[in-house]
């Protein structure tokens, strides 16, 4: 078969079955000029190897792989979306959104992303959706900026890509972030990148700090500190996204409870009110973006619920086709795949109903 008519035929199969499922994917990337150029200049400053500058050099190349993609919202984006029956992209930044930049320049790009998305959500209110971009690294600001998304700009929610500057959202100067985030009753995105420095050094053999691992064990790594360091006591009704069919984290529920009960002298983590596993439970929802497997989407069903899972393609840094044709086939009861298509997104990020 040629590439043209196998892509004829994907078409038609992705159409059949729009009338069954709309297809919201939960974690699309986009980019705009300024995140570009404040990106270039810290690539052009580095003094040594830092693993997201390493991908940030190729995402600013013209002619690499994803630079057009990224900066695209309406022609090549919009024409991948109807060929694979894609309804609607919840867009964001993409990672590491502003947390490189310094705080003036983080709120100053954050600020101009999330109009610009708001722009676009608003010329296509029915394909497109949103994450809020805010500089994690200046709270009061960060605050103002989530004020400002979700209130004026009706974005849907809030996307943090790890940790920031090396620090991560348990620690309590980022606390008031958290609050006002759970005060909006919106979700929080926390979208992977690449270790903080002292992780990193141990992936650098084979390259293994990025996607194929390093995002994961870092982002991981961020959801549990978040749950061991008592923060969801604190803001119990957060409800936080993570990508990749949740970072590692639902393999690892029954050690994680089982390791955390035990009584040991001398370790001052805080005490719990809950489980590991209860606040997973209550408190995270996972995506499939990046991981089309079936194993993995029917092990996280039988431990989260079905009610807990999000569609997601992670476009432009994996396929359409693929995403569609792993969700189409998987081999998961109709109505759970409602779910997790559609129905969940629509309900956690307030979509509105095309
Ligand atoms: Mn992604």
């Amino acid at each position: 078969m040629s590439p043209k008519r196998s892509a004829g035929a994907r078409k038609s199969s992705a159409n059949s079955k729009r009338k069954n499922y709309r297809r919201i994917a939960t974690e699309e990337a986009f980019s705009i000029p300024e995140q570009m150029e404040a990106q270039r200049e810290l690539v052009g400053s580095a003094k040594e190897y830092d693993p997201d500058l390493f991908l940030w050099n190729i995402q600013t190349d013209p002619k690499g792989p994803v630079h057009n993609k990224l900066l695209d919202l309406f022609d090549m984006r919009l024409q991948e979306m109807d060929k694979y029956g894609v309804d609607v992209h919840l867009l964001a930044l993409t990672s590491t959104g502003v947390q490189m930049m310094d705080a003036d320049r983080a709120a100053e790009v954050a600020t101009i992303g999330n109009d610009r998305l708001h722009d676009a959500i608003q010329r296509h209110p029915d394909r497109f959706a949103g994450l809020a971009t805010i500089p994690v690294q200046d709270p009061p600001r960060a605050i103002k900026e989530i004020d400002r998304a979700i209130t004026r700009l009706k974005l849907n929610g809030i996307m943090i890509n790890s940790h920031t500057n090396g620090e991560y959202l348990s620690e309590r100067k980022y606390w008031p972030i958290l609050e006002a985030i759970e005060g909006h009753k919106v979700p929080l995105y926390i979208h992977p990148r690449s270790p903080i420095p002292l992780m990193a050094k141990a992936y650098r053999t084979d390259h293994l700090e990025h996607a194929i691992w390093g995002y994961q064990a870092e982002t991981g790594l961020h959801a549990l500190r978040i749950i061991t360091g008592g923060v969801l006591d604190q803001f119990p009704k957060l409800q936080i996204v993570l990508g990749h069919m949740g970072e590692g984290i639902p393999y690892w529920l029954y050690r994680l409870d089982f390791m955390h009960g035990r009584v040991r002298i001398g370790f001052d983590r805080p005490k719990l009110k809950l489980t590991p596993s209860e606040y997973v439970k209550r408190n995270y929802f996972i995506t499939t973006s990046g991981m089309n497997w079936d194993p993995t989407l029917r092990f996280c069903i039988e431990v989260l619920g079905a009610d807990r899972i999000m569609w997601a393609i992670d476009y432009p840094y994996q396929d359409h086709v693929d995403a569609v044709e792993f969700m189409d086939a998987a081999e998961i009861s109709g109505k759970d795949k409602q779910k997790i298509y559609h129905e969940n997104a629509e309900r956690v990020f307030k979509l509105r109903r095309s």
